[in-house]
C-alpha cells in the first residue's frame, strides 16, 4: 500500500483564489475600491500574516466600525466557502484511490478553519484521512504531524510522498519524515538554502499526473 500525504492551501486548494474572493466581497460590503482589495492582498502575505494581526490592521487602514475580533470571526466563516479545489483535483483523487494510494492531508493552520476547507471544496470526501496543526498541537515541519496523517490513513510512512509549495513546512518536513517529496512551484524558482525536493511540477495537476505514471 503507497502513502502520499498532500498539503492543502495553494496545493490540493486554491486558497490565493479564495482570498481574492473574499477580498472582493469584502470590499463590495464596505464599499471600498478595488485598489483596497489589492492592499488586502499584498497585506494577507499569502496567508502567512498572523490573522488577528491582519485584522487589527484592516481595522485601522479603513477605519470601521467592527473590531478587529469580529472582523476575524466573520472572515472565519465566509473564506473557506470561498475557496476551490485546484484545478484537476476532485478528478484525481478518486483516480489515485484507484490505483491502490491512500492519500491524506497534513496542513497547517485553524482546526475549525481547515475542517471547513476540507467539507467546502469536497475534497474532504476523496481522502482516508487529515491532521490539522491547530487541532493536534503540533505543525509541519515537525515530523509528528506527518506520522499522525499516515496514522489517520492507516498507512506506513515509509517510502511515502509529501506534495506541497511550502519549501521548508512541506518538502523540508516531509524529507524528515523520511517521505519522498514533490514541491509545486507556483511559478517560483527553488532557493538554494533548502536541499531541493526529488520532483518539481506547476500545480496539484502535475503532481496528480507523476504519481500516476
Ligand atoms: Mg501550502
Amino acid at each position: 500500500m503507497r502513502l502520499v500525504l498532500f498539503d492543502l492551501d495553494n496545493t490540493l486548494v486554491d486558497r490565493a483564489e479564495g482570498f481574492r474572493r473574499w477580498a472582493w466581497e469584502f470590499c463590495a460590503e464596505h464599499h471600498l475600491t478595488p485598489g483596497d482589495a489589492d492592499w488586502l492582498a499584498s497585506a494577507d502575505e499569502d496567508g502567512l500574516a498572523p490573522r488577528d494581526v491582519f485584522f487589527k490592521s484592516v481595522r485601522d487602514r479603513f477605519a470601521l466600525r467592527e473590531t478587529g475580533a469580529e472582523l476575524l470571526e466573520s472572515y472565519r466563516h465566509r473564506h473557506p466557502a470561498l475557496i476551490p479545489a485546484a484545478p484537476g483535483v476532485l478528478a484525481g483523487l478518486p483516480r489515485l484511490r484507484a490505483a491502490g494510494w491512500r492519500i491524506g492531508v497534513v496542513t497547517n493552520g485553524d482546526a475549525e478553519q481547515q475542517l471547513s476547507t476540507l467539507l467546502c471544496t469536497g475534497v474532504a470526501g476523496l481522502v482516508d484521512g487529515w491532521a490539522i496543526s491547530g487541532h493536534e498541537g503540533v505543525g509541519k515541519p515537525d515530523p509528528r504531524l506527518f506520522e499522525i496523517a499516515a496514522e489517520r490513513c492507516e498507512a506506513p510512512l515509509r517510502d511515502g510522498w509529501m506534495v506541497g509549495d511550502g519549501a521548508a513546512t512541506d518538502v523540508a518536513g516531509g524529507r524528515a519524515a523520511g517521505l519522498h517529496t514533490v514541491w509545486i512551484d507556483r511559478g517560483r524558482a527553488w532557493s538554494g538554502d533548502e536541499k531541493a525536493p526529488d520532483h518539481v511540477v506547476a500545480d496539484a495537476a502535475g503532481a496528480l499526473a507523476l504519481l500516476l505514471e
